[in-house]
């Protein structure tokens, strides 16, 4: 593919990489201590919360004890909300003085909206997940689904405006968009599954991995596909889409994420 495979293309797809295995780590970190403060805050003792939010394998928070019925609710939702409210609020700040540099903290919002809608949907029947513990506390079924599917519509809205600022630039062909931006995202699931079959115990951290893989080519096709309407959108209200990347700005992101990935391994494991 000689056509993907141009100087600015590369920058980008290093600068997507980055931000991608950044902005995904950030969002699982911000999830789980969502849980662990509202947990805290409706009386388990710090000392019985312990988090386990590993780069590659699935992030988890074990109570000593086990949690009380009586608690179930609030602190699952906070998972979900917090991720999804802080990616936001970052990219509200930042949305002003967006720069290549700020991209990986500006992919946050979009990812979490996507990750947070498509992950409450799909575990509607997993046994102890966020999405069934909340529905068990009295939260409408029909409504968490209506709410994750908001979700994710506003979270492909703001990836296709994110992408632009990742020099992926309005009039480049359906096709290109769809290779730089899954050449970017795909790797950091590749790197997860190739960690997790050489070094995991637990098959269900591999087949998270496939689950990965498989939820970032989605969202490369379908930003993808919605790139023309959302450009469109973009210029009647004179949204600023023309950003060029450099080498440095690749370089930044691939560190951003590095710097996350070992803050993880030698703070939360
Ligand atoms: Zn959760």
């Amino acid at each position: 593919m000689p056509f993907i495979l141009t100087n600015q293309s590369i920058k980008s797809i290093l600068l997507v990489f980055g931000a991608t295995g950044f902005s995904f780590n950030i969002g699982n970190i911000i999830h789980e201590f969502g849980h662990a403060i509202t947990d805290w805050a409706s009386g388990i003792p710090l000392s019985n919360i312990h988090i386990i939010i590993h780069p590659f394998f699935s992030p988890h928070m074990d109570i000593e004890g086990g949690i009380p019925d009586s608690m179930i609710g609030w602190p699952d939702a906070a998972g979900p909300l917090a991720n999804v409210a802080f990616g936001l609020i970052i990219f509200a700040i930042l949305w002003k003085k967006r720069t290549p540099f700020t991209f990986p903290l500006l992919l946050w919002g979009p990812l979490a909206c996507v990750q947070e809608g498509i992950g409450q949907i799909m575990t509607l029947s997993d046994h102890g997940s966020d999405a069934v513990r909340m529905i068990a506390a009295g939260f409408p079924e029909p409504l968490l689904i209506t709410i994750s599917i908001l979700l994710m519509m506003i979270g492909i809205l703001l990836f296709g405006l994110s992408f632009q600022v990742a020099g992926i630039s309005m009039d480049t062909p359906f096709f290109k968009r769809i290779a730089v931006i899954a050449t970017g995202m795909i790797p950091y699931g590749l790197l997860t599954l190739l960690i997790c079959v050489l070094a995991s115990p637990n098959q269900q951290d591999v087949s998270r991995s496939y689950n990965i893989i498989g939820g970032f080519a989605i969202i490369a096709i379908i930003v993808a596909a919605v790139y023309s309407p959302v450009g469109q959108l973009a210029k009647r209200f004179r949204i600023r889409t023309d950003f060029q990347v450099t080498w440095s700005h690749g370089i930044c992101g691939i560190g951003l994420m590095t710097v996350i990935v070992i803050l993880q391994l030698l703070f939360l494991n």
